[in-house]
Parts: C-alpha cells; sequence; structure tokens
C-alpha cells in the first residue's frame, strides 16, 4: 500500500517511526541509517505521520490532481463521509459546508452515509442468515490490508460487502453517469490506496483526507460567512450518518452486539486490533461470534483528520449531527431511494497476498542476540525500547534485514559506555605525549642553543686559522669559507665577501680554475681524499687537502700559500721528511757502496734539519719580540 511518502532529506534518523509501526513496514537495513517504508507491507495505519516530528514522513498528497480534475471541464462530485460533523467544528452549519465544497467547484455534494445504509442492510443479511462461517467486518481497509497480508488464509472471513465509500461512488455514478468524476472527502489514509486493491471496478477518481480539504479551503480562501446554506444532494442517508462511530453501522441496522443474544463484537483501537485478528484466527470455532474491527476508535479519529481531536467530543458531536439529520429526515423519499440503488453491486472479494517473513535461522538469531549482549535473553522479553515487543522478535528483525542493531538502546549504552573509557584511555595517553613532546621540545630548544654555540665557536676558529678553509656542498656551493681562503682567492672574492659574508651560496666554479675546482668534483665523486697537492694559482702555489665531511654530499679543503714563511718552513721540514723516508733505502745503498753507514748519512740530514729549524725558530722568535 503505497500511501506513506519519505523525505530523506528532513530525516533524522530517530526511527520513532520504525518503533511504532505495528506491522514493521519500516525496516533500516544493516548497512544504511534511513529508514526505507515497506509498501508491500504497510497497512496505511498512519501510526507513523504523528511520531515524525521533522515531517519526513506524509501521506500521499491529492490535492492537485482533485484541482486538475475540477478543472477538467468535466462533472466531479463530492461524497463526503459522515465524520465531518466531528471534524469541522468550527464551521457552524452543515450546510454552510455543503456550500464551502460546491466553492471549491464541484458539481455535486452527496452524503456517504446513504451508501452506509446500503451496505449496513447488506451486513445484516449476511451476518444474520450466516451459516456457521464468522465474518469479519471489512469496513476498516487498513484491517483489510492487514488480513490479506499477514492472515491470507483469513481473507475468505472477510465480509465480501464494499465498504459505504465504493457504494456511494457507484450510486452517484449510477445518478449522474459514468462519466462523472467522484472525489471520497474522509478521515482515513488507508482508503485512499482501497480502489487499488479493488478486484472489481473502481468508482472513485481521488481521495481526500479532511486535512487536504481544510488545505484546499484555505488556499481558495473559502469561509462559511460569505456563503448561503446549501443542502446534500439526494439520496440522503438515514443511520449510516452513524458509521464513524465503530459499532454505529450494526446498531444502524439492530445488529445485535448483546453478550448472551447476539453474534457480534465490536473491537476498535491499535491496542486491540492484532491480537483481535490473532484470537479470530486462532480461536474462531470457540469464540464463535463474527469480529467487527477498526484500527482507528471508530473512524472519527483516523489519520486523516486534524490532529489531536478528542474521541468522546467528537463522538458526541457525530452523534448530534445524526439526530439533527434525524429531524428532517424524509422516510419515503429515502426508502424510495434505497429501492432505487438497491441493484448496484456491493459484493467484492480479497486477494490474499502473503507478506508475512520467513523466519531466518536460528544461529543467525542467536548471532545477533550475542551482539546485542543479551544470549539468554527470555523469548517473551525486553524493554520495548526498540520498537519490538521482545529482544527475540529484535534480534529476529536483525536477522532478517529489518533492524540494525543500533536501534537497541542496550547496545548503545554498552558501546557507549566502551567508547567512553576507550576515550577516557586515550585522553590520557595524550595527556602523556603532551608532557613528552613539551619536554622533549625544551631538549630540542637547549641542543640547538648548543649547537649554535658550538656553530659560532667553529666559525671563530675557522676564521682564526692561518690556513684557508672552505667547505662545498655536492653542487660546489660555498658552505662556509674563512677569511684565509678568501684572501687567497683575491680581490674579486674580497668583494663578495663584503655582501656575502663567508661567501655563503657562492658557485666554486666561479671562484676557481678548472683544474683547482675540479679536485673537489673528483673528491666529492670518488670519496677519496685528495692531500697535500700543489696547485698553481694566481701565480701563487698553493698547497691545497680536500677531505671528505659527507661522503658525496660535502667537502672541505685546507688551502696553504707555500709562499707564507711558516708554511715554507713546515713544507720544507716536511720535504725533507719525506725525502728522508722515500730515498732511506737508496741512500743507504749509496752509504754502503761508498763505505759509509747509513746512519752516518740519516744524521748528517737530520742535523741539516735540526739547524734548519734553529735557525728559523730564532728568526720567527726575533719577528714577534
Ligand atoms: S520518525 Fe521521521 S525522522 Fe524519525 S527516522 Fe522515521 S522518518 Fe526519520
Ligand atoms: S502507515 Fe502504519 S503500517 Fe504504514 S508504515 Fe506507517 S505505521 Fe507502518
Amino acid at each position: 500500500m503505497q500511501v506513506i511518502e519519505f523525505d530523506k532529506g528532513k530525516c533524522i534518523e530517530c526511527y520513532a517511526c520504525v518503533r511504532v509501526c505495528p506491522v514493521k513496514a519500516i525496516a533500516v537495513p544493516i548497512n544504511e541509517n534511513y529508514p526505507h517504508i515497506l509498501h508491500n507491507r504497510c497497512v496505511g495505519c498512519g501510526d507513523c505521520l504523528p511520531v515524525c516530528s521533522p515531517n519526513a514522513l506524509s501521506f500521499k498528497n491529492s490535492i492537485d490532481r482533485v484541482k486538475g480534475l475540477l478543472a477538467s471541464g468535466e462533472k466531479v462530485a463530492a461524497i463526503l463521509a459522515p465524520s465531518i460533523a466531528g471534524e469541522f467544528t468550527d464551521i457552524t452549519d452543515y450546510r454552510k459546508f455543503v456550500s464551502m465544497i460546491r466553492e471549491l467547484g464541484f458539481q455535486y455534494v452527496n452524503e456517504v452515509s446513504f451508501g452506509a445504509d446500503l451496505v449496513a442492510h447488506e451486513y445484516k443479511e449476511l451476518l444474520e442468515n450466516f451459516k456457521g462461517k464468522y465474518y469479519i467486518t471489512s469496513l476498516c481497509p487498513t484491517l483489510t490490508a492487514y488480513v490479506c497480508y499477514f492472515y491470507p488464509e483469513l481473507t475468505v472471513n472477510l465480509a465480501p460487502i464494499v465498504t459505504p465509500m465504493i457504494a456511494t461512488a457507484r450510486v452517484v455514478k449510477q445518478k449522474y453517469g459514468p462519466e462523472v468524476g467522484v472525489v471520497y472527502i474522509g478521515p482515513c489514509i488507508s482508503a485512499k490506496y482501497e480502489p487499488v486493491l479493488l478486484e472489481e471496478e473502481n468508482p472513485i477518481d481521488e481521495i481526500l483526507t479532511f486535512i487536504e480539504l481544510r488545505k484546499m479551503f484555505k488556499e481558495a480562501g473559502i469561509t462559511e460567512q460569505t456563503l448561503e446554506y446549501s443542502e446534500f444532494d439526494s439520496p440522503i442517508g438515514h443511520l449510516g450518518s452513524l458509521f464513524p462511530i465503530s459499532n454505529g453501522l450494526l446498531q444502524a441496522v439492530g445488529l445485535d452486539e448483546n453478550l448472551l443474544t447476539g453474534t457480534i463484537t465490536t473491537i476498535e483501537g491499535k491496542d486491540n486490533f492484532i491480537d483481535s485478528v490473532r484470537q479470530f484466527h486462532d480461536y474462531t470455532e470457540l469464540i464463535r461470534r463474527h469480529f467487527n474491527i477498526f484500527y482507528c476508535h471508530g473512524c472519527l479519529m483516523g489519520p486523516g483528520t486534524s490532529p489531536g481531536g478528542e474521541k468522546y467530543l467528537r463522538r458526541s458531536l457525530a452523534v448530534e449531527y445524526a439526530n439533527k439529520r434525524l429531524k428532517e429526515f424524509d422516510s419515503q423519499s429515502w426508502q424510495e431511494n434505497i429501492e432505487k440503488y438497491k441493484t448496484i453491486t456491493l459484493s467484492r472479494s480479497f486477494n490474499p497476498d502473503d507478506q508475512r517473513l520467513q523466519s531466518p535461522p536460528k544461529e543467525k538469531i542467536d548471532e545477533v542476540l550475542k551482539v546485542i549482549g543479551r544470549v539468554d535473553a527470555d523469548k517473551l522479553m525486553g524493554c520495548g525500547a526498540c520498537g519490538f515487543s521482545s529482544c527475540y522478535e529484535f534480534a529476529t528483525a536483525v536477522a532478517s534485514g529489518l533492524a540494525k542493531p543500533e536501534m537497541c538502546i542496550t547496545y548503545n549504552l554498552r558501546n557507549q559506555n566502551e567508547y567512553i573509557k576507550t576515550l577516557k584511555a586515550t585522553n590520557e595517553k595524550l595527556a602523556k605525549t603532551e608532557i613528552a613532546l613539551k619536554e622533549s621540545e625544551k631538549i630540542a630548544r637547549r641542543e640547538q642553543m648548543l649547537a649554535r654555540e658550538a656553530n659560532e665557536i667553529v666559525n671563530i676558529m675557522l676564521q682564526k686559522l692561518p690556513s684557508g678553509v672552505v667547505i662545498v656542498d655536492e653542487n660546489l656551493k660555498i658552505i662556509q669559507a674563512n677569511k684565509t681562503f678568501i684572501e687567497t682567492l683575491g680581490e674579486d672574492a674580497r668583494l663578495i665577501d663584503e655582501v656575502i659574508p663567508g661567501l655563503v651560496g657562492a658557485d666554486l666554479k666561479t671562484l676557481l680554475p678548472y683544474h683547482f675546482y675540479n679536485m673537489f668534483s673528483y673528491v666529492l665523486k670518488n670519496a677519496e681524499d685528495i692531500t697535500n697537492r700543489d696547485v698553481n694559482f694566481n701565480d701563487n702555489i698553493l698547497n691545497v687537502s680536500i677531505f671528505t665531511i659527507r661522503p658525496n654530499k660535502i667537502v672541505g679543503a685546507v688551502v696553504r700559500d707555500l709562499k707564507m714563511p711558516e708554511v715554507r718552513r713546515e713544507q720544507i721540514i716536511n720535504r725533507i721528511n719525506e725525502a728522508i723516508t722515500e730515498n732511506l733505502e737508496m741512500v743507504q745503498k749509496i752509504g754502503f757502496l761508498l763505505g759509509e753507514g747509513a746512519s752516518k748519512t740519516e744524521r748528517m740530514l737530520n742535523s741539516i734539519i735540526s739547524a734548519y729549524q734553529s735557525e728559523n725558530g730564532n728568526k720567527s722568535g726575533e719577528t714577534k719580540s
């Protein structure tokens, strides 16, 4: 029954609708958050509508189609349910109400109470002359849908009689011709789907609820103040006007509900609805009564009426209205009309449409019970907060894909507690990490400071060295150079140093000739140091040693000008030392051949070195003083 529409954009995923739906026609598939209306299970009771606070659910709107019908140029009849008396209490006289309907563009306005009179007589026939087969009245479309979907074997027990709505529509068609449009105006939303389920010809074009009718009046600015009285078109109804009260139709034809002598029991209200059908199913032969079942507390309280209606107030207003109509009742003309229309078809049939769910395997249900922590749950027990009568029923729905564990409050609370615990532990860890982080920040700052200080010291020391020092990266860009190195390079380098202190970032290739900087490239490439190599540069001879600092990334060089006296002296000593070492063997051989001991030659050379050292030492001592 596709009477409920769902607007996903408005849904806040509260699942209130899932909880109230009496037939579980709203499912929340396990991997989704939004509810799904299972239209083939929906019985149109309307219970999900008032609980949906953001109005994500609504019933099928017929206003536009009715407007289209009225604008089509065809004649259209409005057939009005007698429960108008309980709804439109703000309209002082029913005749003003009829005028307002005509003002909307309806050519004819008829009472459904006449159709109710016809139907009531059919019921009298059926129920008084039954032959041991008990019936359930088929006056409530929610009830008939429920039986067809969930007790398909009972469809044969549904009274095979049309509703007063269908009966009245057939009367109107017979009176005004088959081309006349018929719009039923009533309190029920499941009635909107009733004609679709009808196996026989459907005489209804559209169905408006009282709520929709109010909207149409408001949109069109129609009020009773500007209108005169207008009567219903004939045929006028009689006691059928009591139909909105659950046992009103039975009373209309004197069907006996007396506990001792009667054969009929009336059941109304959703609290008794499901159980009454079950009991009829299980114990018909023991109960031995016909059931007159309504989902609502009479049609006066249908979901198409304004919310907040008071049952007993509406009942007394309906009775008052019936009494008022009785005062003006023209028995003769009513009788004539009953005769006139008694040939219209009032019988109908019902098709079973089994929508019962196959029970999932027990292991699957047990698995869900385990997940929600209710393994030992009694099959009939449960808090009911999920909308299911027991934990077992809820687990069955989850296992069937109609619900998800998050709808169980206990499961949620447990998860929430675990989440809080995890959150607390994470917070504690975070706090500890924060302290550790602050500590390491402090250490890093201190280390940074020490590194800076060390760097400054190294820098100062570097600048004080008498030899030139340069450090370059893999692209031969200068990382650091001291003053001596800059002085060695000459005037251009001195000028650059003024702008970029230490020549930081300068390209060595632009400062040194190819044969010189190529030595740096060599060391960078091969990570093989070059020591004490003499290099010609600007008419000077430089003693160069290049060494790896970080393999293939950074190299450093010590450059000494051989013209500098201290370098020269050191160099001579080194060279003589080298000569002694390299040529010792040869000198020994020569000495041996000359008949002199090698040690004598060595002593001789050493004495030359010492003499040279002491002479130069004195000289430098003299210079310093
Ligand atoms: S009651 Fe409304 S808002 Fe809540 S889940 Fe159902 S449709 Fe969504
Ligand atoms: S109208 Fe009734 S049966 Fe249909 S979804 Fe809503 S609550 Fe369920």
